[in-house]
């Protein structure tokens, strides 16, 4: 029997769907070159895909085509030797819409597979976002602003062979750089594109990731339902009525909080959350009104506060707000829960007002899709130059 290579791209729909495509079709074309037989696929449950939410293809690879189809048998693979996320707030973790509650971004990993993250953060933040392993990992960092584009405009800023270039020096026995390359010039003809993975295959390193580190969350767990059990014909029951809101201070109940599915809470699907200054707030209602997520919950005292367990970051309530600067959008990655701000807020004003100087710092250039005309074109050259650096 010979052996299989399986690799995940975790990346968010519509926006990363042509990096991921490009990333798993060329490990396999790569493959190719070396005789070995493989498949490339999306993961059908995330179909059709949303702005943003996680989704998975995979890269198939084997030493035969006996066991590649052994291989296959299985739709979808139980254990991966690499997991890559194109975005490094999937790193919290996803929930895609093809399976229940929070899963890790390391779930499938072998013992001493390999994490790959697009990620300018240091390995230390990236390892504190992800849940615990209980076999140690490996985590390397393609260095570089996590790749947004669309499905109809590529920003081709060479993530995708950045990352090909990093898999031939992490895993040498599934591609090698040679024909990493080789299937680089066959599907794009841009010798700078083979220079960028050549690139990238000399400075990608790795750092051990202990089953200690991470976050300590337990992952959520779910059992499928027996047939039995399932109601007949597909019945979603609504939402019910929602509940007033106690104050933490007084106990005195008000305001207003939508009951919400309690499992299904989809802040993965952010990049950015939005931060609200309270004290600029002029309780216009906009944000509670155009949020398409309904997330804002009326506090007793008549702010909206967003919920950011339901909060999908999409910026509507930053664009909707007419006070400059009360809804600012700032990077998930300077977050480590999802508490209140607005309890946050009426504890300490003083501490809210500084850690909300401090959030707002916190905003390196993120983006869905371009937002200006050539945009791209004045950042692609930049990028590509300096390798991510
Ligand atoms: S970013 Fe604002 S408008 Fe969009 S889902 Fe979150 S709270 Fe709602
Ligand atoms: S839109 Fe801005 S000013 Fe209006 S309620 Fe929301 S946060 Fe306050």
């Amino acid at each position: 029997m010979g052996r299989l290579f399986a690799v995940e791209i975790v990346y968010r729909g519509i926006f990363q769907k042509t990096l991921a495509k490009n990333i798993s079709r060329t490990i396999v074309l790569a493959a190719h070159q070396e005789g070995k037989p493989g498949i490339s696929f999306g993961r059908y449950g995330d179909s059709p895909e949303r702005n943003g939410i996680p989704a998975k293809n995979f890269a198939i690879v084997a030493t035969d085509d006996v066991t590649l189809e052994e291989g296959m048998a299985k739709y979808e693979p139980q254990e991966v030797d690499i997991t890559i996320a194109v975005d490094d707030t999937l790193a919290k973790g996803v929930e895609s819409w093809a399976w229940y509650g929070l899963q890790p971004i390391n779930r499938l990993l072998k013992p001493g597979g390999t994490l790959i993250v697009t990620s300018k953060e240091p390995p230390e933040t990236l390892i504190a976002m992800a849940h615990r392993k209980e076999c140690p990992y490996r985590l390397a960092i393609v260095k570089g602003i996590p790749s947004f584009s669309g499905l109809w405009v590529y920003k081709d800023d060479h993530t995708d062979v950045r990352i090909l270039g990093a898999i031939a020096k992490l895993l040498p026995e599934l591609v090698s750089l040679e024909s990493v390359q080789k299937a680089i010039l066959a599907e794009w003809n841009d010798p700078l594109k083979v220079t960028s993975a050549a690139r990238s295959y000399e400075r990608i390193s790795t750092v051990t990731v202990e089953p200690h580190q991470g976050n300590p969350e337990e992952p959520y767990r779910f059992e499928l339902p027996k047939w039995w059990e399932m109601r007949e014909g597909i019945a979603i029951p609504s939402i019910p009525r929602g509940g007033a809101i106690q104050d933490p201070e007084s106990q005195a109940m008000g305001g207003y909080r939508p009951e919400r599915n309690p499992t299904f809470k989809k802040f993965t699907t952010r990049t950015m959350r939005p931060v609200v200054d309270f004290e600029t707030c002029i309780k216009c209602t906009l944000c509670w009104l155009q949020c398409p997520d309904s997330c804002f919950d009326v506090t007793p005292d008549g702010f909206y506060d967003a919920n950011m367990e339901a909060c999908c970051g999409c910026g509507v309530c930053e664009a909707v707000c007419p006070v400059p600067n009360c809804v600012t959008m700032v990077n998930e990655v300077a977050f480590c829960d999802n508490a209140s701000q607005w309890e946050m807020w009426k504890k300490d004003k003083e501490s809210y007002r500084k850690w909300l100087e401090q959030k707002i710092e916190h905003r390196p250039e993120r983006s869905h899709g371009f937002r200006y005309r050539g945009q791209y074109e004045e950042q692609i050259p930049a990028m590509i130059e300096s390798g991510g650096e």
